[in-house]
């Protein structure tokens, strides 16, 4: 049922984690899914094969992966926090029109803003990351 299992169990080994039914569970969907969920649609996703997970210990479990760095968090419009499994560095294509949001990997442009930072740097900080939100909307071809 678990699709990655030894992906799954080396990335918790790395970060100090024990390998339980539960991480699993909550780790496989988030890197099968390819999406962007909020903890309640990770919820409704895994407590079909883990019957006995509850929202907290879905928060938690979440909460805690994204603490080692193996999931980033992202404010969304509705104002709900969701997750994003760092497969690698990408940016986000936001389509304003249906909410959705697309990964958007691109090292051309990591490099160029990587450059760009390295020559102007921005007062009193120390740059951790950058990823852009570009919005966009689908275009419709009138040919
Ligand atoms: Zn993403």
């Amino acid at each position: 049922m678990i699709q990655n299992y030894q992906h799954i169990k080396s990335l918790l080994q790395e970060s100090g984690l024990k390998t339980t039914p539960q991480r699993l569970a909550v780790l496989d969907y988030m890197i099968a899914c390819k999406c962007h969920p909020n903890v309640d649609e990770v919820y409704q996703a895994v407590c079909a094969h883990v019957p006995d997970i509850s929202k907290a210990t879905v928060y938690k479990l979440l909460e805690s992966f994204a603490q080692n760095g193996i999931l980033s968090k992202m404010n969304s419009n509705d104002g709900k926090l969701k997750y994003d499994y760092i497969a690698e560095h990408h940016h986000h294509l936001y389509d304003v029109d249906n909410d959705e949001i697309k990964d958007y990997p691109n090292n051309e442009l990591d490099e160029i803003l990587k450059n760009y930072f390295k020559e102007k740097s921005i007062d009193g900080y120390v740059i951790e990351d950058i990823k852009l939100e570009i919005k966009v909307k689908k275009q419709i071809n009138n040919k």
